[in-house]
């Protein structure tokens, strides 16, 4: 079974995003990084994290380990309904100068991926 990560949207963790699992793609460590007082607080959390991990250019986080074949932060993460391409990037063919970060809640019934 693999898990989604809820902040860039890597589709293949091989362990939940929770206790301490550090996803491969972006390098959010859970129980750290996402950590917050108040749950209801998490998906402002995440979003944070990811616009984050945008502004940084998206770079793959674990050296140890190659990406996937063809990997692109930017579609992993607009496929999941992460973020919303604002910018026309007709001209210019990546990355998008501007993203809009996704407001809707992380539905956490969504984590597990039948692979
Ligand atoms: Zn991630």
């Amino acid at each position: 079974m693999k898990f989604l990560c809820p902040v860039c949207g890597y589709p293949e963790m091989e362990d939940p995003p929770e206790r301490f699992e550090i996803c491969p793609s972006c390098g959010t460590e859970f129980g750290n990084h996402d950590f917050v007082f108040d749950e209801r607080d998490r998906p402002a959390r995440l979003a944070e994290l990811r616009a984050a991990w945008l502004a940084a250019g998206a770079p793959w986080f674990d050296v140890g380990m190659t990406p996937p074949r063809n990997w692109d932060p930017w579609k992993q993460v607009m496929k999941e309904g992460l973020a919303v391409v604002l910018a026309s990037t007709a001209t210019v063919a990546r990355p998008p100068a501007i993203v809009k970060i996704a407001r809707e809640p992380w539905d956490v019934t969504r984590n597990t991926k039948v692979a």
